[in-house]
């Protein structure tokens, strides 16, 4: 990397820890934007997304979800490498993403942690293995009191890889926040639930229930550090990368498609 990184949403905290990543990997941060009023703890502040990426190699972003259609432009025409992490993207906002992959590249991940990438890997490993209509797979989140969005962003990865092991569309296989009289479970569906609540970093459980047996795959973040240190890890894999849109799975080496969040 030669000029270095710029940080969006730099007060936030995963902008905070970040920044302390880089300096721990000994890379340049070149400074941040944010809200206007917020604190960025030593950091140069940016007039916008446009000036700090004329400045910067790669941008690591995790903001909000409304931020990221004008970031997707902002950068596209920049020329800098974007990681993406901010999580709630609509469709719409996925085609901006898509779209400005095809001038830049981008690392897009639900999460950024190594070992969840391992996990959306074995997800879709055991869902094609295990046959839908003996064994029933359900996901569970739970994150912190403050997070906007459900189920999470990593809870849809791990829904999309089982529909991927499966050979279907989540869409049409998804079971969220069941409430009332919702009739039996449907044959082959993917059930979701997530948990709000205290200082929860993010834990996810994808459980293959049969009528004899279950079979369950968890992680548990302690510190969104694990994050942090993925998503610099990919800043420092993507600054010299042609344009495309990238998953951690590139970023580690593992095999193609097997762990795109
Ligand atoms: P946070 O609220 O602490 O920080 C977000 C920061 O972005 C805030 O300082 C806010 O002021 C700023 N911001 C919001 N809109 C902005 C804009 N338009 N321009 C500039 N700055 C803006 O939240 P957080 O816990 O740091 O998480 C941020 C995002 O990253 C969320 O979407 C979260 O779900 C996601 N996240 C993803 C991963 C992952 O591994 N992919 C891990 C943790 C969090």
């Amino acid at each position: 990397m030669q000029r270095g990184l710029g940080i969006a949403g730099a007060a936030g905290r995963m902008g905070r820890l970040l920044a302390e990543e880089a300096a721990a990997a000994q890379i340049v941060v070149v400074g941040g934007v944010d809200r206007p009023g917020t604190e960025l703890f030593g950091l140069t502040r940016f007039e916008d997304i446009s000036h700090l990426a004329k400045s910067c190699d790669v941008i690591v972003d995790f903001t909000h979800a409304s931020a990221a259609a004008g970031h997707a432009q902002a950068l596209a025409e920049s020329g800098a490498r974007w990681v993406l992490g901010t999580s709630g993207l609509t469709a719409q906002d996925e085609q901006a993403v898509a779209a400005a992959s095809s001038r830049i590249a981008v690392v897009k991940a639900a999460n950024f942690s190594p070992a969840v990438s391992l996990m959306l890997a074995l997800a879709r490993q055991v869902a094609a293995a295990l046959p839908a209509d003996r064994y029933d797979a359900e996901i569970l989140e739970m994150h912190h009191r403050q997070k906007v969005d459900a189920p999470s962003g990593t809870a849809l990865a791990l829904g999309h890889a089982v529909a991927a092991g499966r050979g279907v569309a989540l869409d049409a296989v998804r079971e969220s926040g069941r409430d009332g009289q919702t009739g039996a479970r449907r044959p082959g569906a993917i059930g979701f639930a997530a948990l709000r609540g205290g200082q929860v970093v993010g834990e996810h459980t994808l459980l293959f229930a049969a009528a004899d047996e279950q079979f369950a795959l968890t992680h548990r973040a302690f510190d969104r550090r694990a994050f942090a240190a993925g998503a610099i890890r990919a800043a420092l894999w993507v600054a010299s990368r042609p344009p495309g849109l990238y998953g951690m799975d590139d970023v580690l080496g593992l095999p193609a498609g097997l762990a795109k969040a």
